[in-house]
């Protein structure tokens, strides 16, 4: 049985373990601390057109050397074991990659998303339409205003939408939006309206629904509890390698020793990428990318770029051949049991409409790849990544 040890505890590293036990693996999940999942708004964008994703050469997911077909029967077959194992700790939800939805927040503005809680789905703008909606305020706390949500359902969406406050008087002076999570939905007076509530509450009535959140997000706290389950509470220090393979993953008291090696250390928040003069992978000084070039080459341009545009930053990253194997700054593999997922790769908005989808596809394929160990390396030519 092949031993696969996973580095990271968000829904990359899920989707990894996932697809490597189905492959018959013996999975192991290391992970130091909750990362990005554990902040997601609650709308999981998966993929907008998979055939634009396609033309640009260096989205992990055009990357990965498949037509639209190929990338179509992989996110099928993730998403719905993504969603059935959520389904198994509690947690439901509802779409999928081919249906697209626009959800609002907590302050009325809307967000597109393929898959929500099923807590959520009630709200898309769409069903809203010619529904009187109570939206709920609770006047003892003090960071959200259900007035303002309402009214910009109201203007920006056309919503028939009223704001109802709920006094809970058992609330702290100062309450905050934290303080609602894990209480009971209170009902309002309003009848025969849908009711959003802001997240975090619980029980909600049939004809209730949550808004997305703002971080701290109760929606990424749910996620991140129930895919934590299971994992070792530990951060990696450092990995042992060879000359071509890494073979154990050194931790403060303890050493992993594994077959095959899944990286889902995430961005700057989950710790895959270190933010400084030049970005750079931690754990083996992987090669960082913008836009196919190694960022340790392009001087002060980048600075340059994200002088005008703070996104630029964001693109950067790992880059992975198309059997997920990370790059060194040369375009060449180093290791053929090392495989790269989710967020720590570059070429793609981050938060933009795949910030759920790359995670999860390059998570589960790098599951796959390393629970099978098949296949040498698809190195492109060096120099030219
Ligand atoms: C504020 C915010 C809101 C977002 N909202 C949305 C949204 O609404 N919809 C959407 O589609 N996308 C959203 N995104 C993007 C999405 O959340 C991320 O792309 C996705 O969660 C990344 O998952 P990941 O598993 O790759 O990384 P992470 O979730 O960051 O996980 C990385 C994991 O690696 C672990 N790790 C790192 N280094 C080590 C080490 N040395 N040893 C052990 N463990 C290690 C970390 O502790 C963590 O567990 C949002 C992002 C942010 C920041």
């Amino acid at each position: 049985m092949t031993r696969v040890l996973v580095l990271g505890g968000g829904i990359a590293g899920y989707c990894a373990a996932l697809a490597a036990r189905r492959d018959g693996a013996d999975v192991t999940v290391v992970a130091r601390a909750p990362g990005a999942t554990a902040l997601y708004a609650g709308g999981m964008e998966i993929v907008d057109d998979i055939a634009a994703v396609l033309r640009l050469p260096h989205h992990p997911l055009a990357r990965l050397g498949m037509d639209a077909v190929g990338l179509a029967t992989e996110l099928d077959a993730a998403i719905s074991t993504l969603q059935l194992a959520l389904g198994k700790e509690g947690l439901r939800f509802q779409g999928g990659w081919r249906s697209r939805g626009l959800y609002a927040d907590i302050h009325g503005l809307a967000h597109a998303a393929n898959v929500v809680p099923e807590s959520v789905a009630p709200g898309e703008l769409g069903a809203l339409s010619g529904k009187r909606v109570a939206v709920i305020g609770v006047p003892e706390v003090g960071d959200y205003d259900a007035a303002s949500t309402a009214q910009a359902l109201k203007e920006l969406h056309g919503v028939e939408a009223f704001a109802e406050d709920v006094s809970i008087p058992d609330l702290p002076e100062g309450a905050a939006l934290t303080d609602l999570y894990g209480r009971r939905a209170p009902s309002p007076r309003a009848r025969g309206a849908a009711i959003a509530y802001p997240p975090g509450f619980v029980n909600l009535p049939p004809d209730g629904f949550e808004l997305l959140a703002s971080p701290p997000s109760p929606h990424g706290w749910r996620l991140q509890q129930a895919i934590s389950l299971g994992a070792v509470a530990t951060e990696i220090k450092a990995l042992e390698t060879t000359r071509d393979r890494v073979i154990a993953a050194r931790a403060a008291s303890r050493t992993f020793r594994a077959d095959a090696f899944v990286l889902a250390t995430g961005r700057h928040i989950g710790g895959g990428l270190r933010a400084g003069r030049v970005t750079s992978e931690p754990l083996l000084g992987l090669g960082v990318f913008y836009e196919g070039v190694p960022v340790a080459s392009l001087g002060t341009r980048l600075h340059h770029l994200e002088y005008l545009d703070a996104g630029e930053e964001m693109r950067l990253g790992a880059m992975t051949d198309k059997r997920l194997h990370p790059l060194n700054e040369d375009g060449t593999v180093p290791y053929m049991n090392l495989y790269a997922a989710g967020a720590m790769l570059g070429g793609y908005e981050y938060g933009g409409d795949s910030g759920f989808g790359v995670p999860i596809l390059t998570g589960w394929l790098a599951g796959r790849f390393a629970a099978k160990q098949d296949g040498a390396p698809q190195a492109p030519r060096a120099g030219s990544p």
